[in-house]
């Protein structure tokens, strides 16, 4: 069964934007679009695309900057960021291709021929299908399935919001792990070090009002710590 690939175009010109949509659609693609920066960085957290096709000129901060954002919030192993493929203007100078071939997966020089960038979009891809994170996680009889966003604990599905789905998926990529609220306010809803952590108690308690009633408690405060997630001891 082959699912249908995500990709998450960030383009600021409104034509653009729409011709390319509109043909990676038509070449069988699943495609969201972000117009600046800052949009695309929120869109990755929440759609998590298999690829980015990534515009380097953008009206608030560039494409190269927003491939750094993402390598310092994903630093992996197994949260690595989407593979990124750059779009570049013609007369990017020589120094700057091999910046952007250090930070991204491939890029391709305005103007392109469409098939062109199907055709390496598909090649990123493939290259890159190896190393994806596990899109299934388990722990204990909790399952979190990224693809589907899917959530079941003991069997029964769990209704999650977006936030919620994503709190709960970096407790489970860590589990036995504790995190601090600093660290999950930064994974989960991308602030500063200095951002108002006490959302991330409230999400905490939502989690476990939904996950954790009538079953072996999962997620435990470790206080003045953070939070784990992680099996019940036997
Ligand atoms: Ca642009």
């Amino acid at each position: 069964m082959t699912t249908t690939q995500r990709l998450l175009l960030v383009e600021d010109e409104p034509t653009l934007c729409e011709l390319l949509s509109a043909s990676l659609r038509l070449a069988g693609f699943q495609v969201t679009s972000a117009e600046t920066g800052a949009q695309a960085l929120s869109a990755v957290s929440e759609q998590r695309p298999d690829l980015i096709v990534l515009d380097v000129m953008l009206p608030d901060i560039n494409g190269f900057e927003v491939a750094r954002l993402l390598r310092e919030r994903h630093p992996g192993p197994g949260g690595e960021h989407p593979p990124i493929l750059f779009l570049t203007a013609r007369d990017a100078a020589e120094d700057r291709i091999s910046g952007l071939r250090a930070g991204g997966d491939d890029y391709v020089t305005k103007p392109f021929n469409l098939e062109e960038l199907i055709l390496r979009i598909q090649a990123v891809l493939r290259r890159t299908s190896g190393r994806q994170p596990d899109r299934r996680l388990l722990v204990d009889d909790l399952a979190l399935d990224a693809d589907s966003h899917q959530v079941t604990r003991g069997g029964h599905a769990v209704q999650l919001s977006p936030t919620e789905f994503s709190l709960l998926r970096v407790l489970m990529e860590n589990a036995g792990q504790v995190l601090s609220r600093h660290q999950l306010l930064d994974r989960v809803w991308h602030y500063d070090f200095d951002g108002d952590d006490s959302i991330v108690a409230s999400y905490i308690s939502y989690l476990r009002r939904k996950i954790d009633t009538d079953r072996p408690k999962l997620i435990h405060t470790v206080r003045g710590t953070g939070y784990v997630l992680r099996k019940p001891s036997p």
